[in-house]
Parts: structure tokens; C-alpha cells; sequence
């Protein structure tokens, strides 16, 4: 119910405006890394320092304008940048509808292959993040397309859906980010309790860290994290062939429990000024993440 709202919430484009106009409130700053480069080349050093790496987004989807989406290409080249020149340890995650997905396919390969040709000058992974089901095939076929030229590039698995399994067999070969899925989705396309998209979540991480280039855990829920160490155990998986991921702000403890087990450990850093989408469905998920907007509100 609240899960409802709060994806509504997200895709409120007057709110959104709004938000991008009054700056990180409501708490945002303790989930989003910085509004500028030079704030999130900060926090990257302090996770950097713990022995954590990073995965940098630079927030804003569902771009309508190619202007704005040209904008976001920039952005997200001067990170890279950025990430090079201060040599700090990043990689870049993004969203093909920020890059004009919606508006024509071909102009976002071309902002793609930008991106991942920069990057790939500096030997640096590009993650394809993946959005609702709408926009799952198109970007599957952005992943394919740039694969022919580049080797720099992974996409996301989300086991919500029934077809999850299927396109993580046909692209085994890349290097994947596993995650249950954020989006509401119909059920017609994707799994709706719990049981059951945690049940197809280990299949789908299990089937990967067996016969995948490298496996990107990424989940906050002790639950699977705790099942995942046991069967690395148990399959003597070596540690170079997977990492765990949580997001920035979130189960900090956890994550440096983690890290100092001597696990890869990534967390996804957003920046920028278009956090508010981002912020709601955190909320959606998990509702008791209202308690960091409290403390964030009331410990000033
Ligand atoms: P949940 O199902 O939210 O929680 C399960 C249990 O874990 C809870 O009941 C609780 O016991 C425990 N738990 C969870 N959070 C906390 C907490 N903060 N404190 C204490 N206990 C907690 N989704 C996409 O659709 N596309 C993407 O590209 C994508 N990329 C992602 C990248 C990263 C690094 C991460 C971490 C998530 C990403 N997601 C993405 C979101 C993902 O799909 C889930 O919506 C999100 O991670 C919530 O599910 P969960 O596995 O973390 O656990």
C-alpha cells in the first residue's frame, strides 16, 4: 500500500521539478553522495579509505528532451573524468532512459558509445542499470549492440521477472548486477511475493557465480547475503569472481562488516540534483527508511 504511494510518488514530474529546483531535502543527503563532482569524488575517497570501491550514478531518468539528455551525457563524461584524474576506485552506473531512450534509439546508442568509449580509454566498467519492464528489451539491445565494440559494459538481472532467467543465461558472459527490482510490476510479467522473488533471486545469483564472468550482489537483505557466503563456501567460489553491492547511505555497518571479511565490496553512489524519484522508491522499498529522514530532520 504504502509501497503504491510512494511509487506514484516517484513518478510525479511536478514534484520532480520542484525537487530539482530547491535542492537535496527531506533527508535525501543521507542517500545521495553530493550534488556536484567535487562532493562525490569526496565521499568515494572516504569509502575508497574503508575498502570499499564505487559505482557512480548520475541521478535523473525518463529524459523527454534531447537537450537534457545531451546534458546528462556530459555529466556523466565529466565524471568519468573525474573518477581518472583523481584516481579514485569508480565505475560508472547509468540509465539509458536518462540518455534519451524514449526519444529515439539511435540517439541513445550514439550517447552511449560516447560514454563507453571514454571509458573504455581508461579501462573503466560501464553499468547499464535497468529500469521497468518497458525499457528492459530496449536496453538488452543497447548491452548486444555496444558489445560488438566495447567489453566494458554490464547490465542488471531483476528477479522479479518470469523472463529473468532467460536473459541471464544468454548473457553469462558479462559481467551482472543481480537485484530483486525496484519497479512495480504487473503480474503478468513478474513475480509478486516476496518467497517468490527471493526464491528465483539465489537461483539467478547461484546460476551466475557457477557459470558467469563476474557476479555484482546487490541487496541489502542480510538474509540472501547470509545464504550467498555459504555457498561460496560451500562451492570454494573464488572471491575475484564476485562482489556485493548496497547502496549508498544504507546498512553502513553491514557494509564495512563486509569489506573487512575480505569480500569485493561496491556501493552505488548517486549524485546530482535530480535525487527525487530516486529518493521516493528508496521509500517504496522499504518504508522503515522513513526513520532516516526523521533523524535526518530532527538530529540537525
Ligand atoms: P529488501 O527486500 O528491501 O529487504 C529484505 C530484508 O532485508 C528486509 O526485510 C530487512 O530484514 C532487511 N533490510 C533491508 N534493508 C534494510 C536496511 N536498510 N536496514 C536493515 N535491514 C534491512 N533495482 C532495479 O530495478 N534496477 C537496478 O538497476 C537496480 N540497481 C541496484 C543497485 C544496487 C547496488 C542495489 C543495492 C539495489 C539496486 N536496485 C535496482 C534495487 C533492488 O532491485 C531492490 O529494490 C532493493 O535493493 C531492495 O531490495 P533488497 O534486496 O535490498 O532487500
Amino acid at each position: 500500500m504504502l509501497k503504491d504511494v510512494f511509487i506514484g510518488l516517484s513518478q510525479n514530474r511536478l514534484l520532480t521539478a520542484a525537487a530539482k529546483k530547491y535542492g537535496l531535502k527531506l533527508g535525501a543527503q543521507t542517500v545521495v553522495a553530493g550534488t556536484n563532482i567535487e562532493e562525490t569524488i569526496k565521499s568515494i575517497r572516504s569509502l575508497n579509505a574503508q575498502g570499499i570501491s564505487a559505482t557512480v550514478d548520475n541521478l535523473g531518468e525518463f529524459v523527454f528532451e534531447k537537450e537534457a539528455a545531451l546534458e546528462a551525457k556530459e555529466n556523466i563524461m565529466d565524471m568519468i573524468e573525474a573518477i581518472h584524474k583523481n584516481k579514485v576506485d569508480a565505475h560508472i552506473s547509468l540509465k539509458p532512459t536518462q540518455l534519451g531512450l524514449d526519444i529515439d534509439y539511435d540517439f541513445c546508442l550514439e550517447n552511449l558509445k560516447d560514454i563507453v568509449a571514454l571509458a573504455h580509454n581508461y579501462h573503466m566498467h560501464i553499468n547499464i542499470d535497468m529500469e521497468d519492464y518497458g525499457h528492459v528489451q530496449p536496453s538488452y539491445d543497447l548491452l548486444n549492440a555496444l558489445s560488438k565494440d566495447y567489453d566494458n559494459i554490464g547490465t542488471v538481472i531483476q528477479a522479479y521477472f518470469f523472463r529473468a532467467m532467460d536473459d541471464l543465461q544468454e548473457h553469462k558472459d558479462f559481467r551482472l548486477r543481480i537485484v530483486k527490482g525496484a519497479y512495480k510490476e504487473p503480474a503478468d510479467v513478474a513475480y509478486q511475493t516476496r518467497e517468490e522473488i527471493d526464491e528465483n533471486f539465489i537461483k539467478l545469483i547461484e546460476y551466475h557465480l557457477l557459470n558467469g564472468k563476474f557476479t555484482s550482489i546487490a541487496t541489502h537483505d542480510h538474509h540472501i547475503i547470509n545464504h550467498v557466503e555459504a555457498f561460496i563456501k560451500e562451492h570454494d567460489i573464488s572471491y575475484d569472481k564476485f562482489e556485493f553491492q548496497m547502496l549508498y547511505g544504507f546498512r553502513k555497518e553491514l557494509q564495512r562488516e563486509l569489506a573487512n571479511k575480505g569480500y569485493n565490496f561496491c556501493t552505488y553512489v548517486p549524485f546530482g540534483d535530480d535525487w527525487y524519484a530516486y529518493f521516493m522508491r528508496r521509500l517504496a522499498e522499504r518504508p522503515q527508511n522513513l526513520n532516516l529522514v526523521f533523524k535526518q530532520v530532527f538530529t540537525k
